[in-house]
């Protein structure tokens, strides 16, 4: 008797086995999701559905549960029962199905460490705040300059990097935290080019601004030329001024990042007044070319009075240069190694 059942409980779990494998699969495909899920996303969420599953859980329980007419003594103290082998198939169960959802999950990058820089740039009114007074600050520098240089020949220009400092890509950085996931450039570009980044609080109130005064806006990034009509479409719908070809210069060296050339050629023909940016980088070439953490914050020393006269700083704690110099500007680190990187340069008493 006790072999007939657990021939048909063996066979029942074995029929659901599949299903509940495919419920994680459909849920990582699933059409009604916001983003088409590259790979490797919805394993997260699978592991989430797993645990609402309720198939493994309800043998478990089931076999828990005072049985109304307990089995004789004897032969089954010795051979398992029909509740604890219906115990032992949900146990085995869950893990089985545990272990299917968790096993893409094995690489997934830990960025924990990356929250509270999310949650501040995303929560904190000291970030709106900082932003408001960088282009208030950047405000006050253009009417001087439009006070006191009246005679220049050239055309004015302001000259903007775009990510953090007038487009806030947070949503983006969220998304790869809940999803375990690194910065990689094929989730990059699908966002760049869902055009649903916000706008930098301050970022169009002052471009605009400047833009009614007849001062060019430049906005160099290093986006990349896949992303140019996606960041040009997210660039109009906020409200910034003139976003064209001339205007939106992407990254086209595939060997190089700096922006120097595209800064002299802007430089070239305008009266460049401000550059703004969340980047050292951004600023010019010194800084590009400083690559460790001690030269970056000597290259600042020797230019600081540059700063919130020529240039203007956005607060961006989320991912930057910065972070690059503390990793030796090796881009092969694992996360582990960046782990102990970033432990190890911490200054403490
Ligand atoms: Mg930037």
């Amino acid at each position: 008797m006790n072999n007939c059942i657990r021939r048909k409980v063996c066979s029942t779990l074995a029929g659901l086995m599949p299903c509940a494998e495919n419920l994680s699969v459909l849920r990582a495909k699933s059409p009604s999701s916001k983003r088409p899920l590259p790979l490797g996303e919805g394993w997260g969420e699978g592991l989430a559905n797993t645990a609402r599953y309720p198939a493994p859980f309800f043998f478990s329980f089931y076999a828990s549960r005072p049985h109304p007419s307990p089995l004789p003594e004897g032969e089954g103290n010795k051979k398992p029962t029909y509740r604890q082998f219906l115990g032992a198939l949900g146990v085995m169960l869950t893990l089985a199905l545990t272990a299917t959802a968790q096993t893409p999950n094995q690489k997934q990058a830990d960025k924990e460490y990356e929250v509270g820089a999310v949650l501040w740039q995303q929560s904190s009114g000291e970030h709106r705040a900082l932003a408001y007074q960088a282009f208030a600050l950047a405000k006050l520098m253009l009417d001087r300059d439009l006070r006191i240089n009246r005679r220049g020949k050239l055309r004015r220009a302001v000259v903007v990097d775009v990510d953090e400092t007038i487009l806030d890509n947070s949503a983006h950085e969220a998304w790869l935290i809940k999803n375990h996931r690194s910065y990689n450039p094929q989730d990059w570009t699908e966002w760049c080019n869902r055009a649903q980044a916000g706008a930098v609080p301050g970022a169009v109130e002052f471009l605009r601004y400047a833009n009614s005064r007849g001062v060019r806006v430049f906005y160099i990034t290093n986006r990349k030329e896949v992303e140019k009509d996606g960041t040009a479409r997210n660039l109009k719908q906020l409200g910034f001024p003139e976003v064209n070809d001339e205007t939106l210069l992407v990254r086209t060296d595939k060997d190089s990042s700096s922006k120097e050339p595209r800064r002299l050629a802007v430089g070239a023909k305008y009266h460049v007044v401000l550059l703004m940016g969340d980047d050292l980088n951004d600023f010019a070439e010194v800084f590009e070319q400083s690559k460790t953490a001690v030269n970056r914050i000597e290259a600042v020393e020797r230019n600081r009075d540059q700063f919130g006269a020529h240039f203007i700083v956005l607060p961006n704690p989320m991912y930057g240069h910065w972070e690059d110099a503390i990793y030796g500007s090796n881009s092969k680190l694992t996360e582990e190694e960046k782990a102990a990187k970033r432990r190890e340069q911490l200054k403490a008493n």
